[in-house]
């Protein structure tokens, strides 16, 4: 039996018959034992016949009884992401008006089959979203650029994105593997702070937002603080311009380091996969927003940068001096720069020199020196802890 399911025993006394004395316990999927109440006769009815529908010919469960206790759910909103969300909609889809009904014997392969079809449909989407996104600031950014550049954009487009594929790689085979059944196991055990409050879905959602995006800027001032750390994270600085492709631009080393955080991040908050999956595509929206190099008048990105990082904000934090790059640590919400009196709102984007003062050839920028930068002894000297000097 699979560890992740929750073994309820049904028995049904009067009608058990020799075969079903094999199966006396039916498998139940679902998220809470606490789902598991009483339903009349209809309900009951209707869950059977759900059952010898969906699996005929293989379970020998018996025709309950009125009294015999079935899991149901009447009253509760299924939401997307459980096994017993799934089942729920699956009812609903056959056409069987089992409302309150959740208990079906599908068999769990089934539900988790449904929920890979759909987080592999949602993921998709998501991607091609932020491709959209991505080559849309692409384009504003030729329209309205809100610096001049240094290199040639064909250039670093290509070397930035060239890192971003090799840590694309990382991520598919090491980060994921990781935080998606985290997050499944966080939904399924009920682990983690916001798990155990049991607040509404979207409230929760929104904790646990709200959480991940704190928890990221504390990373990211880990990234600069900590040396081994700041070695990685400096190819991500080391760029001599600021535009979308920079989001992309963070070393596969820095993704591995990261790894345990996010792990920690997921469990001790209790994020679920479908808040994950928000999360992210949040995250990654506002990345590539505010790496961008798109003007947007200064009226309006003061008003936007009292709730979420900008274009110039960030350009602050991609600033050759010291003093410059320890502020506007934030990925989402400034509030985190606000409270830790991090922002800094004030430099005039023309006085802003964008990379570290010691790589200013872009000879010494190729995607091959990038990728072993991290690695390189000089490397090590040249950028280890310059930014612990002086701090904010
Ligand atoms: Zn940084």
């Amino acid at each position: 039996m699979r560890a992740d399911l929750l073994p309820i025993s049904i028995s049904y006394p009067a009608q058990r018959t020799a075969d079903a004395e094999k199966t006396n316990r039916t498998k139940f999927s679902i998220s809470s034992a606490r789902e598991v109440k009483e339903t009349g006769e209809r309900g009951v009815q209707q869950w059977y016949t759900a059952s010898l529908t969906k699996n005929a010919g293989e379970t020998n469960a018996t025709k309950p009884t009125r009294s015999s206790p079935v899991p149901e759910h009447a009253g509760r909103v299924c939401r997307p992401g459980s096994n017993l969300r799934h089942q729920c909609r699956y009812i609903r889809r056959g056409g069987i008006a089992a409302a309150g009904v959740a208990a079906t014997v599908i068999r769990p392969r089934t539900c988790e089959s449904a929920n890979s079809m759909d987080a592999k449909r949602s993921g998709r989407l998501g991607t091609a979203g932020m491709v959209a996104s991505f080559g849309l600031l692409l384009w504003m950014e030729h329209r309205r650029s809100l610096r001049n550049p240094v290199e040639s954009k064909e250039r670093r487009v290509a070397r930035n994105l060239g890192v971003a594929g090799v840590s694309a790689v990382l991520l598919h085979f090491a980060e994921r593997p990781v935080s998606v059944p985290l997050a499944k196991l966080v939904e399924r055990r009920r682990l983690g702070l916001l798990q155990r409050l049991s607040l509404p879905a979207w409230l929760e959602t929104l904790w646990a937002t709200l959480m991940l995006d704190y928890t990221m800027y504390l990373w990211h001032v880990l990234e600069h603080r900590v040396p081994v750390l700041w070695r990685f994270h400096a190819v991500h600085h080391a760029d001599l311009d600021l535009d979308a492709s920079t989001a992309l631009r963070f070393h596969f080393g820095e993704l591995a380091a990261s790894i345990p955080w996010r792990a920690a991040q997921i469990v001790v908050i209790g994020v679920t996969p479908r808040t994950l999956a928000i999360y992210q595509r949040l995250l990654m929206l506002s990345v590539l927003f505010h790496h961008s190099n798109v003007r947007i008048s200064t009226r309006t990105e003061r008003w936007l940068s009292r709730i979420i990082m900008t274009p110039r904000l960030h350009g602050i934090h991609h600033s050759v001096e010291h003093n410059e790059v320890n502020s506007n640590w934030s990925s989402g919400l400034t509030i985190w720069d606000t409270i830790h009196q991090t922002l800094k709102p004030g430099a005039s984007i023309d006085n802003v020199t964008i990379g570290l003062a010691d790589y200013r050839d872009p000879d010494e920028l190729t995607l091959p020196k990038v990728l072993k930068m991290p690695f390189e002894r000089s490397t090590a000297k040249r950028v280890t802890q310059r930014p612990g000097k002086g701090n904010s």
